[in-house]
């Protein structure tokens, strides 16, 4: 391996609790090494166009102002060397193995930030493997991003309310919405979120902008249902149609949005102690009130520390920036304790609303049921029956991945293993830890490897 480039700070996540965190930095002489697999900062919820293209009205609705507005300050920032185009596939205390276009690189650092985000939960039913379908952050990354449509009647199933703000995007750019399934009952929603009234209420901003998108998909005549299940996806080469508990809907494109979980392999590859993060399962980094993991010198923010929303995510970076100063000792004790006392009431705030959220939203109840040839591992061909059969024997997800290749594919078990740990719980089995995580985090060539020796 070559001679690591050297940083005081290396932030793995360029959204908005990376971006948080480098600005919280600004100001104190510090190199700042900044990896994100995108091309440009922003993050999920941003998805910047490609720097060639120019993409009318781009996110537009006022809600991202303040994350513009955070991007254009991160986007001045004199100390931050911007790593796009890099995944971050390795990562111990002090150290980072970065895949890029130039191949594998090292990296250096004595404090290490992990805002990596979530990712879409992965949902295995009956056809969910045919084209055109995706996980519904899929579809809004192409429509965010460049306009682009899945399709040319797009459903949208699941429990997650985000689907409500996707499926108006879709009608925004130009797209048909055939549908938008809540499996859960309306009063199921109404309930989880009038448990808390004030704490609802303090995230008014989201509510309105779920009540605004519901109002474009009226207008623009797509269905809003609650109470139905998906059962399969139908189609030969492509996806046609689907079956519900209230009838068959044709479409050809899905996108399924059942929750969301946090990226969790780096800190887990660091041996980090992590913890359930929620209803959709996954696991979320453990952390103190700077954002420090139980690993000296690693930090997390953002939703790798429990899926609770952009603006949470930008709290916790914030905290982490200030942390990282204090540990450091360019910040004293009170002065960094002033300095997060906005950052800590938004970051409680913010994180209580994303419980009442998981709670209304909690798909654990209602999902669809796979049949003994569906794909439950896509790397592997892994099917339910047979994992079905090898978990009722009993044994941990390590045992269950060495016996039947589930988690041992490209993703490292990313999409497999929640629902691989629903089946060990359903089972018997309890408090699984999960997949051992391994390098790399993400695919890399043998040639990067290689050449990297
Ligand atoms: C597909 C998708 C769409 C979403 N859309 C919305 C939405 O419309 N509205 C909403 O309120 N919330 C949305 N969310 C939730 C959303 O991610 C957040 O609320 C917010 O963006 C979290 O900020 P963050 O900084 O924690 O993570 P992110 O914004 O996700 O930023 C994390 C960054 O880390 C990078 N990264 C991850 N792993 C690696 C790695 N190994 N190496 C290098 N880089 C890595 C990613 O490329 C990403 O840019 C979405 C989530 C997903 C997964």
């Amino acid at each position: 391996m070559t001679e690591p480039e050297r940083f005081d700070i290396a932030i793995v996540g360029g959204g908005p609790a990376g971006q948080a965190a480098a600005i919280a930095l600004e100001g104190h002489g510090l190199s700042i090494a900044v990896i994100d697999e995108q091309i440009r900062p922003g993050g999920q919820i941003l998805r910047q166009p490609p720097a060639a293209f120019t993409v009318a009205n781009w996110l537009a609705d006022r809600s991202y102002a303040p994350l513009k507005r955070q991007l254009d300050r991160f986007g001045q920032l004199k100390e931050v060397r911007w790593l796009g185009g890099h995944s971050a596939v390795g990562l111990q205390a002090g150290s980072i193995v970065a895949t890029g276009p130039d191949g594998l690189r090292n990296i250096a650092a004595d404090r290490i930030l992990i805002a990596a985000g979530c990712q879409d939960l992965a949902v295995p039913l009956p056809g969910w493997t045919l084209p055109g379908v995706y996980a519904a952050g899929g579809i809004q990354a192409f429509v965010k991003s460049q306009q682009l449509l899945a399709g040319t009647r797009v459903l949208l199933a699941g429990t997650h309310p985000l689907q409500l703000i996707i499926a108006a995007q879709i009608v925004a750019a130009g797209g048909t919405v055939a549908a938008v399934l809540f499996a859960q009952p309306r009063a199921h929603m109404i309930a989880a979120l009038a448990a808390q009234p004030l704490t609802a209420l303090g995230r008014a901003s989201d509510l309105f902008a779920a009540g605004t998108a519901m109002a474009t998909l009226a207008r623009a005549g797509a269905p809003i249902r609650f109470g139905v299940g998906l059962s399969a996806l139908t189609g030969r080469d492509r996806v046609s149609g689907a079956v519900t508990s209230a009838g068959n809907v044709e479409c050809d494109a899905v996108g399924l949005c059942y929750g969301f979980v946090p990226q969790s392999a780096l800190p887990r590859m660091a041996g980090a102690r992590m913890t359930a993060a929620g209803p959709a399962g996954g696991w979320a980094c453990v952390h103190d009130d700077w954002m420090r993991t139980s690993v000296p010198g690693l930090y997390a923010a953002g939703e790798t520390v429990g899926v609770a929303g952009a603006a949470a995510a930008a709290a916790g970076g914030e905290l982490a920036g200030l942390g990282i100063a204090l540990d450091l000792g360019l910040l004293d004790a009170d002065t960094a304790q002033r300095a997060a006392q906005n950052s800590r009431r938004r970051f409680a705030r913010h994180r209580a609303f994303a419980s009442l959220l998981d709670a209304a939203a909690d798909p654990r109840p209602f999902f669809p049921a796979p049949d003994s040839g569906t794909i439950v591992c896509r790397c592997e061909d892994v099917e339910f029956g047979p994992l079905s059969e090898r978990v009722s024997a009993g044994g941990s997800a390590n045992a269950v991945k060495l016996a039947t290749r589930c988690g041992m594919g490209a993703c490292q078990g990313r999409n497999c293993e929640p629902t691989l740990l629903r089946m060990i719980s359903a089972a018997g089995g309890c408090d699984d830890v999960g997949f051992t995580a391994r390098f790399p985090a993400r695919a890399v060539s043998i040639a990067d490897l290689l050449s990297s020796d």
